[in-house]
C-alpha cells in the first residue's frame, strides 16, 4: 500500500529542499498546518543527493511518483528513479515558487514582516497584487506576480552562491553557517572604503566601495571577519539595489524577498532593507516571508495534493 505521506523536492544549485506531508501535529518551528495536513520541511546540501534519498527512505518514501523543481530535477531524475522506484515529475521552477509563495500567505499565521535591526520584526498585511518576488537562491531571480501571470523579469549571477564562493577562496570558510558567525565580529569598516576616506575626514562615513581598501594596499593587515561582512554587505547591497530598480521598472512599491540567503537571519535581512530602503529613499518597502527558503519545494508539493 502506498505511504499517505506525500513528498516533493527542490534541488538547487546548492540546496535540496524538501516538503512532504502526513497528518502528524506540527513538531518544529518549520511545521505548518494547512487544509491538506500538517507541512514538514528540510534542507540538505544538493551534492549530497544520497542524504536527501536517505531522508526520504526513512520516512517510508513508496509513491509511485516524485514532483521534483529545480536543476536537479533534471540532474538527479534517473538517481532519484532507481533508489527510489519511483518516476520523477518535473515541475516548472517559477511556478513552483509562486504556488509556494502563495500557499504560505494563505496558510501561514503573519506570514509576511518587515525587519530591520532598529526597528525588529514588524508582522504586515500582505499586499495585493501586483509584487515583485526577489529569490535569493545561489543565483537571483525576480519574478513579477500579477493576477493572470507570472514573469521573470530580470536576475543576477551575484547570488548567495557569489557570497559562499568568495568566502570559501578567500577567508577558507567551510559552511555558511560559519560565514555568518565570522560576520558577527566583523567591522566593514576596516575593508571598505568609504566618502569620508576618499574625501578626507569631515565626510560622512557612507561606503563608496565594497572591499576598497584592501586594493589601497595601505597594509596588508585585514581581519576575517571585516572581509566576511564586507561581502555578505556587498551581495545583500546589491541585491537590493536591482531589486529596487524592478520595482521601478515594474511600477510597484514593495518586494518580496525570499531564497536561503536570507533564511530569516536578521543581518542579512536588515542589510538588505538598509538598501531597498536607501535607494527608494524610504518608498519601496522590503518584505520578509516565513519558510523562505522552501516555496519550491511547497509549490511542487502542492502539484501532487492538487491532483
Ligand atoms: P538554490 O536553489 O540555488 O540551491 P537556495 O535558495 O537553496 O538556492 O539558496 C542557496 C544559498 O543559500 C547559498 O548560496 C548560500 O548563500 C545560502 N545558504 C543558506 N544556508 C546554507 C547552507 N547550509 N549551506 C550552503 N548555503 C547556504
Amino acid at each position: 500500500m502506498e505511504n499517505s505521506r506525500k513528498f516533493a523536492i527542490d534541488i538547487g544549485g546548492t540546496l535540496a529542499k524538501v516538503a512532504y506531508l502526513d497528518q502528524d501535529e506540527p513538531a518544529s518551528d518549520l511545521d505548518f498546518r494547512t487544509s491538506y495536513g500538517t507541512i514538514h520541511l528540510a534542507v540538505f546540501q544538493s551534492r549530497d543527493i544520497d542524504q536527501t534519498i536517505g531522508f526520504l527512505k526513512n520516512l517510508g518514501f513508496n509513491s509511485k511518483e516524485l514532483p521534483v523543481t529545480g536543476g536537479g530535477a533534471y540532474k538527479f531524475s534517473s538517481e532519484l528513479e532507481r533508489e527510489l522506484h519511483t518516476t520523477v515529475i518535473k515541475v516548472d521552477e517559477i511556478q513552483s515558487l509562486n504556488a509556494g509563495f502563495s500557499e504560505v500567505l494563505k496558510e501561514v499565521p503573519e506570514p509576511a514582516y518587515t525587519f530591520s535591526i532598529e526597528r525588529g520584526k514588524q508582522s504586515v498585511v500582505p499586499r495585493p497584487l501586483p509584487s515583485l518576488l526577489c529569490n535569493i537562491g545561489s543565483g537571483v531571480s525576480i519574478i513579477k506576480l500579477e493576477e493572470e501571470r507570472i514573469s521573470r523579469v530580470t536576475g543576477t549571477c551575484l547570488g548567495g552562491g557569489t557570497c559562499l564562493g568568495l568566502a570559501t577562496a578567500i577567508l577558507g570558510i567551510e559552511s555558511y553557517e560559519e560565514l555568518l558567525e565570522l560576520c558577527q565580529h566583523g567591522n566593514a569598516n576596516n575593508t571598505d572604503l568609504l566618502m569620508s576616506d576618499i574625501y578626507g575626514s569631515g565626510y560622512p562615513d557612507t561606503l563608496a566601495v565594497s572591499l576598497g581598501k584592501i586594493a589601497m594596499k595601505d597594509t596588508n593587515e585585514f581581519q576575517r571577519a571585516d572581509i566576511a561582512k564586507s561581502l555578505l554587505n556587498m551581495v545583500g547591497y546589491n541585491i537590493g539595489q536591482i531589486a529596487y530598480l524592478a520595482t521601478k521598472l515594474e511600477k510597484t512599491d514593495h518586494v518580496y524577498f525570499a531564497g536561503n540567503f536570507i533564511r530569516g537571519y536578521e543581518y542579512t535581512m536588515d542589510r538588505i532593507n538598509y538598501s531597498v530602503e536607501y535607494w527608494s529613499q524610504g518608498k519601496t518597502t522590503a518584505l520578509f516571508l516565513k519558510h523562505d527558503g522552501y516555496f519550491g519545494a511547497l509549490g511542487a508539493l502542492l502539484k501532487v495534493l492538487n491532483q
